[in-house]
């Protein structure tokens, strides 16, 4: 019953299979024990009944209350321990689910993120969790406990009189029967309501996002419409979802408790024919209660199960979403980066096709090319940001598929366009570049950086908290951020994806102080938008159609007639930027 496909139906860990196991066999007990206090409540009523019938005196009263003390207590005890179970060792199943979940997202290959967006993946962390963390404590153990403790329960009833006990019973399994039919009903209600909420948080990230430009532009109405819709949408969705499951739970809840109606008909029946007496009645009626009350609960517990499943799925495709491995250990024999017959495709769209050059260490190598040809695709290979499709990328020689990414990027810096800045000190955000940098590392390489002097005129210096992605700083301090912290990191290999973004004269000039301190000795690959910066190249790639049109020092190319990178010097001769 608790194997390995009931373990991934819930997503639930090693551990969480056994608290379940207990909390199952704790709610069994549980019920067994109710059901004794029945019984005892049962021997009470037939002595009472002889009492009053027969006129025989009544018997054994201290050992009544006795055994209702006992009852008492080790109902608590039991109730206790079945609570400690279900929902005290539960608390910690979130943390490690969670957990597995964050550590299995960091090692995925960046492909994963690009085809699902943030707020589902955010919902899957915090919203399906906490769905399954209300399955895993309240239903789960309680469910399956109930089903056992019926089963002994009915064979014990079958056994005594199996008139009485079909009579009782008959409703369990239609009850359960109609809930288990509208099961696919109940999922496929789950996953819209799912997916329109998903739109409900997308529409709200991305007028967050764009609020600048909404009002810049006017558009405040058409978006809040939009979002409305979607709002509006979710509504329906949900309503109707929960409305069916309703209907279904309470036409179950309804067909079970019938069986009252027909124990009593049968009950009644039997004794005027004889064949049972009241008191068999009465005990069919009190066991009748104790089945269906954990079943009551466990209906309406039952639909938040199916809909669970859902986001027991949606967890585990992450689980199952292969990571990128490798060594642990990285030893290359220099740092000289090779393509060597790359193809590469996003989904269906093939990128690269048989690209092949060498980035040599102390050199720096610029990518150029029209817009969307494969430069920034090629910087992101290079470091293993997703694995290849065919050919080979070494590094000193090692083939970068074989070394763990994590490991690999020890060796990387990376300064893109789109610096991230953490809503921290300006001094954490630099030492990012190398955990256990000390503070005076930090203040020197911000200084290599040409940080120092816009960070010394921040209200706290160093200490100065830096907005939720850096919206303080200009788009150049944040460039030199970033590059302070590669500076910090040291590493042999840089890949630089120069900024579009326009910057004035000054901090340009800053900027590219900072970088030729960044980049002295290193394995340097660029793609570069600025003429300066492709004429100062030791090697120009010229990119055009996912292959490498033509490959030599900028003052070879230049000379080449009918050229690539010849017409676009041309082209670009009058501007400073160099991307078409
Ligand atoms: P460049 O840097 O030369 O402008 P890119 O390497 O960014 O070019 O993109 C090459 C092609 O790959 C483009 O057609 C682009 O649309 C596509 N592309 C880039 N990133 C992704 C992605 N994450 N998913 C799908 N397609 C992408």
């Amino acid at each position: 019953m608790f194997g390995k496909s009931f373990q991934r139906k819930y997503a639930l860990s090693d551990q969480g299979v056994k608290n379940t196991k207990q909390a199952t066999v704790w709610t069994v007990i549980v019920n067994l024990v109710v059901m004794g206090g029945m019984g005892i409540l049962y021997l009470m009523m037939t002595r009472f009944m002889d009492t009053l019938t027969n006129g025989a005196p009544l018997p054994g009263i201290w050992l009544f209350v006795g055994l209702i003390l006992a009852f008492v207590a080790l109902s608590m005890l039991t109730h206790l321990q079945q609570y400690r179970a279900t929902y005290g060792l539960v608390y910690g199943e979130v943390k490690a689910v969670r957990i597995t979940i964050a550590e299995r997202l960091r090692k995925l290959p960046l492909g994963y993120f690009g085809k699902r967006d943030l707020a589902d993946l955010t919902e899957t962390i915090m919203g399906d969790v906490n769905r399954l963390e209300h399955v895993w404590s309240h239903c789960l153990g309680y469910l399956y406990g109930s089903y056992i403790s019926t089963a002994i329960i009915a064979v014990m009833m079958l056994i005594y009189d199996w008139h009485m006990a079909m009579a009782c019973l008959w409703g369990v399994p239609v009850a359960f029967g109609l809930l288990f039919g509208s099961r696919k009903l109940a999922k496929r209600n789950s996953e819209r309501t799912k997916a329109a909420g998903i739109q409900v948080s997308d529409g709200i990230q991305e007028t967050l996002e764009n609020i600048r430009e909404i009002r810049a532009t006017n558009q405040e109405s058409r978006f809040l419409d939009d979002l409305n819709g979607k709002i509006d949408h979710h509504e329906k969705v949900m309503i109707k979802g929960e409305l069916s499951t309703g209907i279904f739970v309470n036409a179950a809840s309804v067909i079970m408790r019938l069986g009252v109606a027909t124990t009593i008909l049968t009950g009644t029946a039997l004794i005027l024919s004889g064949q049972i007496d009241f008191m068999l009645l009465f005990m069919f009626l009190l066991a009748i209660t104790r089945v269906y009350a954990p079943f009551d609960q466990a209906l309406a517990l039952i639909a938040e199960m199916f809909v669970s499943q859902v986001s027991a799925s949606r967890l585990m495709e992450i689980q199952d979403t292969p990571i990128a491995t490798g060594a642990d250990s990285f030893a290359p024999k220099g740092h000289d980066i090779s393509f060597q017959n790359v193809g590469f495709s996003y989904d269906d769209k093939q990128v690269l096709r048989g690209v092949s050059f060498t980035a040599k260490e102390g050199e720096v190598t610029a990518l150029v090319g029209p817009s969307g040809s494969g430069k920034s695709t090629c910087a992101r290979l290079a470091a293993r940001l997703w694995d290849i499709d065919s050919g080979k990328i070494t590094v000193g020689g090692v083939d970068i598929a074989s070394v763990d990414p994590e490991v690999l990027l020890s060796d990387y810096s990376m300064v893109f366009q789109d610096v991230v800045l953490f809503d921290d000190t300006v001094m954490e955000n630099i030492r990012l570049g190398r955990r256990g940098a000390t503070d005076d590392e930090v203040r020197a390489a911000a200084k290599a950086a040409n940080c120092d002097e816009f960070v010394v005129k921040l209200p706290k210096g160093y200490d100065t908290p830096i907005g939720e992605n850096g919206a303080k700083l200009s788009g150049g301090e944040r460039q030199r951020i970033s590059i302070a912290r590669a500076l910090l990191k040291n590493s042999p290999i840089v890949l630089l994806d120069e900024a579009t973004a326009s910057l004035d004269v000054e901090n340009e000039t800053k900027v590219q102080g900072a970088l030729s301190r960044l980049l002295e000795g290193k394995t340097v690959l660029v793609i570069a938008h600025r003429m300066r910066t492709v004429e100062a190249a030791d090697k120009v790639i010229v990119l055009a159609d996912g292959k490498v049109a033509e490959e030599g020092s900028p003052a070879e190319l230049i000379t080449r007639q009918n050229g690539i990178f010849r017409r676009m010097t041309q082209l670009q001769a009058s501007s400073a930027e160099w991307s078409i």
